[in-house]
C-alpha cells in the first residue's frame, strides 16, 4: 500500500459514502482535513469501571453489554423517557436514562445486546444510580477476546461523531488515512522541535488518534498545540517585522510646540501612568518606522487625554492627526471634547485662537454636503490638524494634506481594512498608528489577536475618581427594584442624572440578541426602550424629563438627546448599548441596567463605566429576573464583586471560549485553534511568541526556512487569514 498523503482526495482513501458524509457534516475533502479531526476525548483502561463500587458525582466508563431499553411518555410532559440497563463482564447492573432530544439516536443504537462503552457521571435517583445522558460508543461486531482486549489495552479516541458516522467508523476512516505508518515532511526546525522537547509532526499525528500510552498522546498534543500556537505567532511576527520595515516621517516632540502649551494649560496632572505611556509614544513617533501600538486602559482611565497629546506632538511635526470613533455619538463627543480640552489652542484663525492654533474638523456620514464639504476642505488643505470621524474618514474621496497618526478608538469595531484603507491615504510612507481600547484584553488574547502591536496598559485610573458601587437587584427581592426608582428621583432632585439601559429597541424590531446571549425557546424578550419608555413616563419616574437614545435615531436626534443629557437639560437617558463606550458625562451618577443577564461581562463593566466620573460617587444597579442559581446570576454577582476590569476579561474569556472572541474563525471545522485555548495555554503562546520572533529575527523574509514558509501560507488562505485580521 502506497502512503497517504495529507493532500490526497478522502474519496479515494475512506470510499465514497464515508467521504460524502465527512464532507457534508464537517467540509472535509482532504485526508489531512480527517487527520486534523482529532478525538474529542479518550477512554482508558484504568478507566473502566467496577460496578460494584459507584459514589455518586463520580465520572465512570464501563463496557457492557445491553440487557433492556425501554421508551415511555413521562406523564404530563412532551418528553419522552428512555431507560437502558447495562450489564458488565462480571453481571453486575447499572441503568442509563436519556430524556429529551438525545432519545430517538440512543434508542436505536443501544438495543439488547448491543455492546458498548459508556463514559458517564453517577447519579442517584430514588435511591439507585445510574448514569443520565452518558456518552457511548456503539462497539461494533460481538465482544470477543480480541475486541475486549483492544478496548481495553490503550486510551480508546472517541471522535466527534454524528448519526450518518458514529465515533467508531470515523475511528476506522481514520486508520485507512494513516496507513501503515506516516512520513509527512516536518516544517519545524529539527533544532527548535529539540529545543521545545517536540515529537514529529507524523508522530504527533499519530499519537493523537492512536497512542500507546498516554505519554504518546501528551507528546501528540504538545506538539500539535505547539503548532497551532507558533505558525498563528509567526505570522504576527513577520507583520511586525514588515511593518517595522517600511518607512514613516519622523515626528519627534517640539518644544515650545502645542504639546507643550497643552501641557501647560491642562487643569490636571497626568497620572504616572499617563506620564510612562505618553513617553513611550512621544518615542515612537520620534522614529522613521510606523508607529503600531495598541492602547489598553479600563474606561475612564484617562486615554483620550494620551492621544491629544501624541495627536498634538504630530501637528508640532507638521502633519495631521485623525481619530476614527466607531459611532457617530462617540466621533462628535470626541470632537466637543478635544475641542474643550484644546480651549484657544485648537481655534486657529478666530479672535481668540492662540498663537500656533490648529483647528480640530469633523467628519461623519450623516452632515449635510455643504458642512461635509468644508470639513473635506479642511483636511485636504491641512488646516485642520485634527480630524475626527467615524468611517466617513475612510472613504476614498477624503485627502489629507499631511496625515501622520491614525487614532482608532475602541478598535474592536474596526476591522484591519479599515485602518488599511486610512493608512494608503499617506503616500511614500506609513502614518503612525495608535489604536485604543477600554476593554481590558488578557495578555493571550492581546499576544494573539493583537500580536502585531506594540502594547502601553494604562493600569491606573486617575485620582479622585469615586468608586462605582454596584448591585443586582433580583427577583426574589422586588422591594430593591422600587428602591431603585426611588434612587434616579432622588438623584435627579439632587441635579444629577442618570441612566437607564435596556437590550433592545421595541417597536419594530425583532427580539435582537446581545453578546451572543441565545434567547431559550419560552423565554420571554428582553425588555426595549420603546415599552419601559411609557412605564417611566407613566408612574415609575413621572415628572422627571426623560430622553431616549438608541442606534435606529436619526444621527441629528442622536446627537440632540446626547447634548441635552450633556448639558443636564434631561434627567434620565433612557438608551441602548449606543451608550456602552465613551460617551462622558460627569455629572450622571447612576446606571440602571435591565435585564442585565443580556449582557455580557465586558459589557456590562463598560456600560458602568458611565458613571462615577465627575468626583461623585457611581450607583450601577443590574435588575435581573433570572433566580439565584442560575449562572447568569453569578455572572452578575462577579461584575457586582469586583470593578477590577482585567480580573472580568478573565472571567468573560473563561465563560465565552474563544469563539466569540476570534469570531468565524473559531467556528468550523477547519478553525484555527482546535487543542489550544487562550485561557490556559499562556504559556505555549508565550514560548510561541518568543520562537517566532526568534526565527524572523534571523531570517525576515523565511529565505532559510521554506517549508515554514509554504506551511504558514497554506494556513494563510484559509480562515487563519480572517483570524489574523482581527487586528
Ligand atoms: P477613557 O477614554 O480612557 O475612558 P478619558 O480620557 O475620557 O478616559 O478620561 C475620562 C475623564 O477623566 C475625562 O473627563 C478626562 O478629562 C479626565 N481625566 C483624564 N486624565 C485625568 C487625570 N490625570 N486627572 C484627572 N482627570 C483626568
Ligand atoms: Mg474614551
Amino acid at each position: 500500500m502506497d502512503r497517504v498523503t495529507l493532500a490526497d482526495d478522502l474519496r479515494k482513501t475512506v470510499g465514497d459514502k464515508t467521504a460524502k458524509v465527512l464532507k457534508s457534516k464537517w467540509d472535509m475533502e482532504t485526508v489531512g482535513d480527517l487527520l486534523r479531526h482529532y478525538p474529542r476525548r479518550y477512554v482508558r483502561h484504568g478507566e473502566l469501571t467496577d460496578l460494584a463500587s459507584l459514589a455518586e458525582g463520580e465520572d465512570v466508563t464501563v463496557v457492557g453489554r445491553v440487557v433492556e431499553s425501554r421508551q415511555r411518555k413521562i406523564t404530563k410532559r412532551p418528553y419522552l423517557l428512555l431507560e437502558v440497563t447495562v450489564e458488565d463482564a462480571t453481571g453486575r447492573r447499572i441503568g442509563l436514562t436519556f430524556f429529551g432530544t438525545g432519545v430517538h439516536k440512543a434508542g436505536a443504537d443501544l438495543q439488547p445486546d448491543v455492546l458498548a462503552m459508556i463514559a458517564g457521571r453517577v447519579g442517584l435517583f430514588r435511591n439507585k444510580v445510574q448514569l443520565n445522558h452518558p456518552d457511548y460508543e456503539v462497539i461494533p461486531g460481538r465482544a470477543t477476546a480480541e475486541t475486549v482486549e483492544e478496548y481495553a489495552a490503550k486510551p480508546i479516541p472517541l471522535y466527534p461523531a454524528t448519526k450518518d458516522l458514529p465515533s467508531w467508523k470515523v475511528k476506522k476512516a481514520v486508520e485507512y488515512a494513516l496507513g501503515p505508518g506516516l512520513d509527512l515532511p516536518d516544517p519545524m526546525p529539527s533544532e527548535l522541535l529539540a529545543r521545545r522537547g517536540l515529537v514529529s509532526l507524523s508522530a504527533a499525528i499519530e499519537g493523537i488518534h492512536r497512542p500507546k500510552d498516554d505519554d504518546e498522546l501528551k507528546a501528540a498534543r504538545k506538539r500539535l498545540k505547539w503548532d497551532e500556537a507558533f505558525y498563528v505567532q509567526l505570522a504576527l511576527a513577520l507583520r511586525r517585522a514588515a511593518a517595522a520595515d517600511l518607512p514613516a516621517t519622523p515626528r519627534p516632540d517640539r518644544a515650545g510646540g502645542l504639546r507643550a502649551a497643552f501641557d501647560a494649560a491642562l487643569p490636571f496632572t497626568l497620572t504616572e501612568g499617563q506620564v510612562q505611556v505618553g513617553e513611550e509614544i512621544a518615542a515612537d513617533l520620534a522614529r522613521e518606522h510606523p508607529m503600531h501600538r495598541l492602547l489598553q486602559g479600563d474606561v475612564g482611565a484617562g486615554k483620550t487625554v494620551i492621544a491629544l497629546r501624541a495627536m498634538l506632538q504630530v501637528v508640532d511635526g507638521g502633519g495631521q492627526a485623525a481619530l476614527l470613533a466607531p459611532t457617530e455619538v462617540l466621533a462628535q463627543q470626541h470632537f466637543r471634547s478635544i475641542q474643550a480640552l484644546l480651549g484657544p489652542l485648537g481655534r486657529a484663525g478666530q479672535i481668540d485662537g492662540a498663537e500656533g492654533a490648529t483647528r480640530v474638523a469633523l467628519l461623519t456620514g450623516s452632515q449635510g454636503a455643504k458642512v461635509k464639504r468644508a470639513a473635506l476642505l479642511e483636511a485636504a488643505s491641512g488646516g485642520a490638524g485634527i480630524v475626527v470621524g467615524t468611517h466617513a474618514l475612510i472613504q476614498e474621496h477624503v485627502q489629507f494634506a499631511d496625515l501622520g497618526l491614525i487614532v482608532v478608538d475602541e478598535q474592536h469595531r474596526f476591522g484591519v481594512e479599515q485602518r488599511d484603507a486610512l493608512r494608503e491615504k499617506v503616500a511614500g510612507g506609513r502614518p503612525h498608528v495608535l489604536v485604543m481600547t477600554a476593554t481590558p484584553i488578557p495578555r493571550t488574547v492581546a499576544m494573539t489577536v493583537f500580536g502585531d502591536l506594540d502594547t502601553s496598559v494604562l493600569a491606573q485610573l486617575p485620582a479622585g475618581r469615586s468608586p462605582i458601587a454596584t448591585h443586582v437587584v433580583p427577583p426574589e427581592k422586588p422591594a430593591f427594584l422600587a428602591r431603585a426608582w426611588d434612587r434616579i428621583r432622588e438623584e435627579a432632585g439632587q441635579g444629577r442624572q442618570a441612566y437607564i439601559v435596556c437590550p433592545r429597541i421595541g417597536e419594530e424590531d425583532a427580539p435582537s440578541r446581545e453578546e451572543g446571549e441565545a434567547q431559550q425557546p419560552g423565554e420571554r424578550p428582553p425588555l426595549a426602550v420603546m415599552e419601559l419608555l411609557p412605564m417611566l413616563e407613566g408612574e415609575l419616574l413621572r415628572g422627571l424629563r426623560i430622553d431616549v437614545l438608541h442606534g435606529r435615531m436619526h444621527p441629528d436626534d442622536k446627537e440632540a438627546a446626547m447634548r441635552r443629557f450633556s448639558s443636564g437639560e434631561t434627567d434620565v437617558l433612557l438608551a441602548t448599548t449606543v451608550i456602552e463606550v465613551g460617551v462622558d458625562v460627569p455629572n450622571a451618577t447612576l446606571m440602571m441596567i435591565m435585564d442585565a443577564d443580556r449582557f455580557g461581562v465586558s459589557q456590562l463593566h463598560q456600560l458602568r463605566g458611565r458613571v462615577g466620573r465627575g468626583g461623585l460617587p457611581g450607583l450601577c444597579l443590574l435588575v435581573t429576573d433570572t433566580p439565584p442559581d442560575a449562572p447568569a446570576r453569578r455572572r452578575l454577582d462577579a461584575v457586582a464583586s469586583t470593578t477590577d476590569g482585567f480580573e472580568l476579561s478573565r472571567l468573560d474569556l473563561e465563560q465565552r471560549k474563544e469563539g466569540d472572541i476570534l469570531g468565524a474563525a473559531q467556528s468550523g471545522n477547519r478553525s484555527a485553534l482546535r487543542l489550544l485555548t487562550l485561557q490556559f495555554d499562556e504559556k505555549v503562546i508565550t514560548a510561541a511568541r518568543k520562537e517566532a520572533a526568534r526565527v524572523v529575527a534571523e531570517d525576515p523574509g523565511l529565505a532559510a526556512h521554506p517549508e515554514l514558509s509554504a506551511a504558514l501560507a497554506e494556513l494563510l488562505t484559509d480562515e487563519r487569514a480572517d483570524y489574523l485580521d482581527k487586528t
